[in-house]
């Protein structure tokens, strides 16, 4: 049965991911009306928690950086109780060694790890740290604007050689966009690194959904709707999937590419990268540390013991394990991740249980040359976009497009307004000459 229209809103926003949430939270912070209209049963998008067994599971392995400016902006970190990994990382090599790459300013008990030919060369130790301070210290608009090409191209010009791309950026960096031909804009990569290495890589106490939770929880509760979801946009609203309509002075699509793309035809939006993460449970954890493991032969993205990081993943001293690969599900493809891990976490791994697999399809958008980092969300009049894709596939740039969403929708808003006084004020005056 159709929805009454009698309760108009100002803004009706599709989906309730971390865009869609912080599109809301900027809009009812001026005094907008808005309804999050969201299909799940849950808010989150790509950021949610199931419960398996009583252990966590999130939909994807993913890692909370700290540092990014909108979640520093908009999140209560405390609140998040959030667990802390290993700055770095441990890499199972291609000749069976295991090495560890270390930011020595934070663990400088590590430092040892880069001396020239454990890792990498003396060379490529000072082209590292030449990459690394200009990310760490230099402006983020700078980074923004420097000139853009592939991420394995601007390694190479950054001195980083051949040999240490192979044993420690490709496999390190195919698990950040999700490709391992590190074809990603090298504007992104620097922004990430930077973002690396002047946060902290965490994981809230209990899951990666806590995040959107805490967005939503600010939310007025009228403004959130679940299990709504659209099936079109209307010359006035949407129109669920169940027949109703609502209608609305500007409509948000924040959902991800594909769904977009359908409410909004003609719409342009990237391919997207697909990321499948298996999930074991061991008897006792295959490494005491809450470090992200990576395969020098690059049989997986990386894996780790979760519950090193953040113990709630488990509930009765197991051990939860996240491993990802990228493309889809495949028959005998968890054997195989399995086997895998046996030889990178040197450990018997048969008697692990399997637990859950979480494919994600539009995982990542696919970021290659040129990107840029911010498009416009206004697509039509009362129409706007935002997501992920719309920025940098990440939290910071999803939340980003939310906001340039709102001032997009407000600025608009203010223009209609003041048109509108301006030919109210005509008319007056023209009734006036008339008397
Ligand atoms: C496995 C994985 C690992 C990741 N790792 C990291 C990481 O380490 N660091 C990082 O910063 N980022 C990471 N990301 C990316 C980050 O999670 C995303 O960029 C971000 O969550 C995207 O948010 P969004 O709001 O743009 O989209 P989404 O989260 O996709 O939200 C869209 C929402 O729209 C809803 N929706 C869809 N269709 C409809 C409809 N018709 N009607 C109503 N609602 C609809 C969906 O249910 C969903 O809730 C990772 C992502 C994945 C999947």
């Amino acid at each position: 049965m159709p929805t009454s229209r009698s309760s108009r809103t100002d803004v009706i926003v599709v989906g309730a991911g971390v865009a869609g949430l912080a599109c809301a939270a900027d809009l009812t912070a001026v005094g907008r009306s808005v309804l999050v209209l969201e299909a799940a049963d849950r808010v989150g998008g790509r950021m949610r928690t199931d419960r398996v067994d009583g252990f966590l599971v999130d939909h994807g392995f993913q890692v909370f950086n700290t540092s990014y400016p909108q979640v520093r902006r908009r999140l209560r970190l405390a609140d998040l109780q959030l667990c802390p990994f290993t700055p770095g990382a441990l890499i199972r090599t291609a000749d069976g060694g295991l090495r560890r790459f270390t930011d020595p300013t934070r663990r400088p008990r590590d430092a040892a790890d880069l001396l020239p030919g454990r890792l990498m060369s003396a060379r490529d130790l000072l082209a590292v740290a030449a990459l690394s301070a200009g990310d760490a210290v230099l402006p983020a608009g700078l980074l923004r604007n420097a000139p853009e090409r592939t991420t394995v191209t601007a390694l190479a010009q950054a001195g980083v050689s051949a040999a240490l791309v192979e044993t420690f950026f490709r496999p390190f960096l195919s698990g950040v966009f999700l490709e391992d031909e590190l074809e990603t804009s090298s504007r992104f990569f620097h922004l990430v690194w930077r973002s690396m290495l002047r946060g902290s890589l965490c994981l809230p106490r209990s899951g990666i959904g806590a995040v959107p939770a805490q967005l939503a929880s600010r939310l007025p509760e009228e403004c959130l709707r679940l299990n709504t979801p659209v099936a079109a946009l209307t010359d006035d609203g949407v129109l669920l999937d169940d027949g109703g309509e609502l209608a609305a002075d500007a409509v948000v699509v924040a959902t991800g590419a594909e769904v977009a793309a359908h409410l909004l035809p003609g719409l342009d939006t990237p391919p997207v990268r697909t990321v499948t993460t298996h999930y074991h449970v061991a008897p006792a954890p295959p490494l005491r540390e809450p470090t992200l493991l990576i395969d020098g032969r690059r049989r997986f993205l990386n894996s780790c013991v979760v519950s090193e990081v953040a113990a709630g993943y488990a509930p009765d001293g197991r051990a939860l394990i996240a491993t990802s690969v990228l493309g889809g599900e495949r028959p005998g493809r968890e054997a195989e991740v399995r086997a895998d891990l046996a030889d990178a976490y040197g450990t018997d791994t048969s008697a692990w249980e399997h637990l859950a697999d979480r494919t994600v399809p539009g995982a990542l958008p696919a970021m290659v040359p040129p990107w840029p980092l911010s498009r416009p969300s206004r697509v039509g009049p009362g129409r706007y976009v935002c997501g992920d894709h719309r920025a940098t596939g990440s939290v910071q740039g999803a939340m980003a497009s939310g906001a340039r969403s709102a001032r997009e929708v407000v600025a608009d808003a203010r223009t209609a307004g003041a048109e509108r006084a301006a030919g109210g004020a005509r008319t007056a005056g023209a009734g006036r000459e008339g008397r």
